[in-house]
């Protein structure tokens, strides 16, 4: 017998005999399998030394990315979601709830704020896809509705993070309400002359492309991230062709004119500012210097 073959089936190394690297010291990157130490990798703002690959992140990082000194307000902190439907899966909904927010700390799939960024004014709602995969429902709706109207009182421009699934399928027709009730008040913040900015990050796709993600006066995306409605195994059932190449990638929705720019995670920052800067807001106007009407020449 070869000395190489296992005599006995199985492992038996009792557990405290193992011997392995501590968790979260280092990160490989999934696209060019480079390794970096964590605090290397949360430096770059968890992108990719090498190759730039954007990993996912959630609100807590975002929201120390943008806001100055990572200050900002909070806006219904504490808001949780009922079970309309007494729905139930593998476990039921509430259940599923309260385990997911004990796990990862969060209430639900957004968090609203408010803040500065490079001193000018912003309420920001970003989505956190570890809540259920992301999902919109009522809470998500109401908090990113609320986000809105409180962007409209404070006469603030609006900042939309997304990161979802899609419409959350415990909560069905209550979800798809958010649809309607977040794209209503878009229009109002619209009428009130405040600009939106929509951020569409990895992964974006469902009932949220199909109402706020969509809707910015600037649409705007990280590199890589997958944006669509349907998933592309059953659009190609659907249409019984190939997909072309990079599909639903930002890249290809930017060359499909659904985007205006993809925007490196490390310069988010600085072109955000930028950006809010150049879009002036109507008080902003009146102390702006007055810039003659061209008279139209027939
Ligand atoms: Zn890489």
């Amino acid at each position: 017998m070869p000395w190489f073959k296992r005599a006995d089936k199985g492992i038996h190394t009792p557990t405290e005999q193992k011997k392995e690297t501590p968790d979260g010291l280092w990160y490989k990157c999934p696209e060019c399998k480079t390794v970096t130490s964590m605090a290397e990798h949360r430096k770059n703002l968890n992108t990719c030394v090498q190759c730039d690959y954007h990993d996912r992140i959630g609100s807590k990082e975002y929201f120390a990315i943008l806001f100055d000194n990572n200050e900002f307000t909070e806006l219904d902190a504490d808001m949780t979601s009922a079970d309309p439907l007494d729905f139930v899966d593998t476990k039921a909904y509430p259940q599923r709830i309260a385990a997911t927010q004990k796990a990862i700390g969060l209430k639900d799939a957004v968090r609203t704020a408010q803040g500065k960024i490079n001193g000018q004014d912003l309420t920001i709602a970003c989505m956190d896809f570890a809540f259920i995969g992301g999902s919109m429902g009522s809470v998500v709706g109401e908090k990113i509705a609320r986000a809105i109207d409180h962007a409209r009182k404070n006469r603030t421009p609006f900042l939309m993070i997304s990161k979802s699934g899609g419409a959350r399928m415990m909560e069905a027709g209550f979800s798809l309400m958010q649809m309607a009730k977040t794209s209503a008040r878009l229009a109002l913040l619209s009428e009130a002359k405040l600009p939106y900015i929509s951020m569409l990050t990895d992964p974006t796709t469902g009932g949220v492309t199909a109402s706020y993600a969509m809707l910015g006066d600037f649409n705007i995306s990280e590199p890589g991230a997958l944006i669509g409605f349907a998933g592309p195994r059953v659009i190609k059932e659907t249409i019984g062709k190939d997909l072309p190449k990079g599909f639903q990638s930002a890249e290809f929705v930017l060359e499909h004119g659904f985007l205006d720019f993809i925007v490196d995670r490390k310069q988010l920052k600085s072109k955000l500012g930028e950006l809010l800067s150049m879009v002036l807001l109507p008080e902003d106007v009146t102390t702006a210097p007055k810039v003659k009407k061209a008279t139209k020449v027939s």
